[in-house]
């Protein structure tokens, strides 16, 4: 039995309770958890917004902690070490996309962290607690650069930024427009700086402009300033949209140039809609991400690591989620909230 913050059912306040986490099958790794990131996705899912909550629900795919135990036949890690565990805890390991390491796609259907049911039909609690057991083919090492408490959003906002950056080419001579700058938000700008391209923010308000200069932003706009939309038509060959809220997407896809790619990874509880002549009439493209897979988790860290990429938190107690919960909502996060486990007793 571990200590555990759950939410009892959906939109209510986080309660303290004891989960049971299985006994180390062979292939399993026991992770004392010191530190969870708060991503957006722990808020739409202990609100119910995409349907389908599992409850009592513990959030939490921003995991980092230290190896406590192995099992037999675990040859990975060893005891001691420090280690992540994102989105996901297992996929069937067979399907095309699980060979070529994109087991987020897995047509078993890919286990999730939390919200989810394993494949013996047990429901899955994420990392707001103290202890998890998860398969080590699910978990990845954590650079020695990086400390634990900044590692952690890295596991979720971190590869799901990265990996759309580098499907999409963001480099050298390429604009790429970071919409929204929260948790993932805010990694993206760094990562596409580190790729090399020519980075520009398109935030709210001018309230987080010298922040995103200093992460590598080349150029940062309002959306809440109409100009904003005619200064920057037909400019971007890439835009990864990181709002958690429904957009004006024909505004934003009128801000690609001709073949330019529009990625949500935001991921907004109710449909967005388009003219369809936004995208006809310049050879636009719409499209979506999902996480990553468990080999680009772990070069997303390594180049993290490489480029002294590193989230910019705030550190909270366990009794302290309501209210982080609370202000992200309120686009009131610096970047990230992370969880400082050892305050779970
Ligand atoms: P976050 O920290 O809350 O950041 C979202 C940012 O969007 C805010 O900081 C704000 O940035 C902007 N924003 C919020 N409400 C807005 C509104 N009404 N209009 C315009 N902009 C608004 O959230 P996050 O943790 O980065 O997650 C962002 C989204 O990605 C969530 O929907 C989450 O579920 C989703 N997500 C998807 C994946 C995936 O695999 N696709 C993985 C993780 C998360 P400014 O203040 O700069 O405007
Ligand atoms: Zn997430």
């Amino acid at each position: 039995m571990v200590q555990a913050l759950a939410v009892p059912r959906a939109k209510a306040p986080f309660e303290q309770t004891t989960i049971e986490r299985r006994a180390l099958r062979p292939n399993d790794v026991l992770i004392d958890i010191q530190y969870c990131g708060i991503c957006h996705s722990d808020i739409h899912s202990a609100y119910d917004e995409w349907g389908g909550g599992i409850f009592p629900m513990v959030p939490g795919h921003e995991i980092a902690g230290v190896v406590a135990a192995v099992g037999s036949n675990v040859t990975k890690f060893a005891v001691g070490d420090r280690v992540g565990v994102g989105c996901f805890v297992d996929s069937c390991g067979e399907c095309e996309y699980c060979l070529r390491g994109e087991e987020q796609f897995c047509t078993k259907g890919v286990v999730a962290t939390y919200n989810s049911l394993d494949y013996d039909g047990q429901p899955t609690y994420g990392g707001y607690s103290q202890k998890i057991v998860v398969k080590e083919d699910f978990v990845v090492r954590i650079p020695d650069a990086l400390s634990l408490d900044v590692a952690a959003p890295l596991l979720c906002a971190g590869i799901t930024t990265y990996s759309p950056l580098k499907k999409w080419g963001a480099g050298p001579g390429k604009k790429v427009a970071i919409v929204g700058m929260g948790g993932l938000g805010h990694l993206a700008v760094q990562f596409a700086h580190a790729m090399g391209a020519e980075v520009t923010v398109l935030s709210q308000s001018l309230k987080k402009k010298e922040e995103a200069l200093a992460l590598g932003a080349d150029h940062y706009y309002a959306t809440s300033d109409p100009n904003t939309f005619k200064t920057l038509a037909n400019q971007f060959d890439l835009m990864v949209n990181t709002v958690s809220a429904n957009l004006d997407v024909d505004a934003y896809l009128s801000l690609l140039r001709i073949d330019g790619t529009l990625v949500n990874v935001g991921a907004p509880a109710n449909p967005d809609t388009y003219n369809v002549f936004s995208l006809i009439m310049h050879r636009r493209s719409i499209a979506g991400s999902l996480v990553g897979g468990l080999r680009e988790t772990q070069e997303m860290l390594d180049f993290a690591a490489e480029h002294g990429i590193v989230p910019k938190i705030e550190v909270i107690r366990a009794d302290q989620v309501d209210e982080a919960y609370e202000r992200v909502l309120r686009s009131d996060v610096r970047y990230r909230f992370v969880i400082d486990m050892s305050t779970l007793s």
